[in-house]
């Protein structure tokens, strides 16, 4: 299946100059949901993860088909103030300002095995803010995965020690 022709383009959104990949386009055909699934598992199976980590908000959908799949866990990371409890945050820098996410400390455990999941690589901000976390805690990062990468940001090269698989990629 050409899983790239699903992926809608929104030019100047959400302000000028981006050109935004819209994953919504995807998901909502049942056959493609299936297939980004199923090729994620095919990923994952191999790399012996018990928790599947989620950062807010678009990793919690594939996120959760996968760790279904995989009979593991979720861990979330989300945006500041959202979870309960004692919590670990990260900040890291945007283009423009600065971004923080947090984990509840008790949620990963030395020696766990996490897979990060997330829709869209750039710059790999994100993911390397998720990654901190998962490794201050003690979790051991095993993969991240994504549905998308725009291959001209580079943010490969952000998360070059760490094992990075994307199902699609624009420039
Ligand atoms: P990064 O931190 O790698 O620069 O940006 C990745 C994050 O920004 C992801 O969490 C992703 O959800 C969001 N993001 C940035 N650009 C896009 C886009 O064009 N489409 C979608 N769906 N998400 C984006």
């Amino acid at each position: 299946m050409d899983l790239k022709s699903k992926i809608a383009i929104y030019p100047d959104f959400p302000k000028p100059g981006i050109s935004f990949k819209d994953i919504n386009s995807l998901i909502k055909d049942g056959e493609a949901f299936h297939e980004v699934t199923d090729q994620f598992y095919e990923i994952a199976k191999a790399l012996d993860v018990n928790v599947v980590c989620i950062p807010e908000a678009r990793g919690y959908i594939f996120g959760s088909a996968l760790a279904y799949k995989l009979g593991v866990g979720l861990v979330p990371i989300r945006k500041p103030g959202k979870l309960p409890g004692e919590v670990m945050a990260k900040s890291y820098k945007l283009e423009y300002g600065e971004n923080t996410v947090e984990i509840q400390k008790d949620a990963i455990k030395t020696g766990d095995r996490v897979l990060i999941i997330d829709d869209l690589l750039a710059t790999g901000g994100t993911m390397k803010a998720a990654i901190d976390l998962v490794e201050l805690l003690g979790g051991e990062v095993c993969g991240a995965l994504f549905m998308i990468e725009l291959t001209d940001l580079k943010g490969r090269e952000a998360l070059k020690d760490y094992y990075v698989r994307s199902l699609i990629q624009f420039p």
